[in-house]
């Protein structure tokens, strides 16, 4: 029988794997569409989503949910998840053998969803993903190819809302993200490339040949 993501959060609901089994109320799993062609991946549940089950449930999902419904989605069209599915105690920064420990479950989660395009939330989902040093500031506003499919990285909407929401300087930018986002998911995949010109000698036979104009198409000149 073939895995479903429901087998793995159910497997995943009672992970032992890291300290943080210790101190949250419950796993946060992942929420949305298992079939979803876009994937946001934030840093860790805080206290509401460790007490609701669910990622992006309080004051930052609130503007994430609202984002995604000024570009036409929904929450359930989308899947939502976090590098962390546990809530480090008082909303501390993860740590390495934490991160190590929960990465499987974010793995496995990618490869049964198989989105197309990846948003990653702030600084840390970005560093973590594109393996870079580079802040979101820099990395924001730009598609980076990543093993065939995109990344969009995109401030953390509890980073906007810390900057003073829609009057903080951050907003304008995040709107920016969340059109490239759409355009990023309509725009049709460009055309395969030419194959390679393998020798000159070709290109110029190629080149010396006359070109012929098909019976059927010379009616149109
Ligand atoms: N911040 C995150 O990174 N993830 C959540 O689920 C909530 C807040």
């Amino acid at each position: 029988m073939t895995r479903t993501l429901l087998d793995a959060a159910v497997e995943a609901s009672t992970c032992t794997k890291c300290r943080l089994a210790g101190t949250r109320t419950q796993v946060v799993f992942g929420v949305g569409n298992p079939d979803a062609d876009l994937l946001f991946i934030g840093e860790a549940p805080g206290q509401n989503e460790d007490k609701q089950g669910e990622p992006f449930v309080g004051a930052a999902g609130q503007l994430l949910t609202r984002m995604l419904g000024d570009i036409g989605l929904t929450r359930a069209e989308v899947y939502i998840a976090n590098i962390l599915k546990c809530r480090p105690p008082g909303n501390r920064d993860p740590q390495e053998d934490e991160i190590d420990a929960c990465t499987p479950w974010l793995v496995e989660q990618m490869s049964l969803i198989q989105p197309s395009v990846i948003v990653t939330l702030g600084n840390f989902a970005t560093k973590f993903v594109l393996q870079t040093q580079t802040g979101i500031t820099r990395m924001r506003g730009s598609v980076y190819p990543w093993h065939g499919r995109k990344v969009i990285p995109t401030f953390h909407p509890a980073a906007v809302l810390r900057g003073g929401g829609e009057k903080g300087r951050q907003f304008a930018e995040l709107q920016e993200d969340f059109a490239l986002i759409k355009r990023t998911l309509t725009e049709p995949e460009p055309p395969p490339p030419p194959p390679p010109v393998t020798s000159l000698v070709e290109l110029e036979r190629a080149a010396a040949e006359p070109t012929t104009i098909p019976d059927d198409q010379l009616e149109l000149f």
